[in-house]
């Protein structure tokens, strides 16, 4: 005979302490805190894309500004020139103004590009400030919630021990290779014994065949439910 009377009780410590553990993990003030952490990590990140950033766009800005200079040598250069030059034909004094006229519309193209990297540079340092701020508060909200969390914890660990103890003495006197069995199905589906009512699986009610049934009822073997895999006992 399979004796499942122990194992039931078990059963019923075992899943406080499941209970005991989910009510844990699903605290509001550690699901607060979870959040937080994960936001001052965003932030973080966050704050490394926009120094990358930064010093990229400083970059581009400093190779911008050195072109620039270099286009503002070359107008310099030609509008002496052309004051300089006697020009021979009207050809060439068109030509020399084409260029003038080129080289100006270049600079100003610069301009704009300079301009335009100036605003990114400071759009980044506004973004750095901002995620600065955000991780600093984010930082702050996490060190208050932390010291009400770590009370709350105190009193939840002291009650798991409790329910842990009471389960493991539950656990002494039942069949190491029951409890294998008992892990293993637990490992499907949880509670793992289910009670067998109006012969139908009281986990997953579906309705069991005659063998079944009258397995269960002899109890000379462990059943388990055909759909859900459950340890089946029959409670007289
Ligand atoms: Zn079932």
């Amino acid at each position: 005979m399979v004796n499942l009377e122990a194992l039931w009780q078990f059963q019923q410590k075992d899943m406080q302490v499941d209970q005991c553990e989910s009510r844990m993990r699903q605290d509001p003030t550690r699901v607060k805190l979870l959040r937080l952490k994960n936001y001052f990590k965003e932030q973080q990140d966050a704050m490394k894309n926009v120094e990358n950033e930064t010093e990229r766009v400083g970059k581009t800005l400093a190779q911008a500004q050195s072109q620039y200079e270099t286009l503002q040598v070359r107008v310099r250069e030609q509008a002496q020139g052309v004051g300089q030059e006697t020009l021979e034909t009207a050809a060439q004094a068109r030509a020399q103004l084409a260029q003038m006229r080129d080289l100006l519309g270049r600079l100003t193209t610069m301009e704009q590009r300079l301009a335009q990297l100036m605003r990114d540079l400071n759009k980044s340092g506004r973004d750095l400030r901002a995620a600065r701020q955000n991780a600093a508060k984010a930082k702050n909200d996490y060190t208050q919630i932390k010291t009400q969390y770590d009370t709350i914890y105190a009193e939840q660990a002291r009650e798991l021990d409790a329910l842990v103890k009471v389960r493991d003495e539950a656990a002494k006197d039942i069949d190491p290779a029951l409890m294998d069995r008992y892990q293993a199905v637990k490992k499907r589906c949880s509670p793992p014994i289910a009670l067998l009512r109006a012969d139908q699986c009281g986990g997953c009610n579906m309705s069991q065949p005659a063998v079944v049934v009258s397995a269960a009822k002899k109890g000379e073997r462990i059943v388990e439910c055909e759909t859900c895999g459950r340890i089946i006992y029959v409670r007289e």
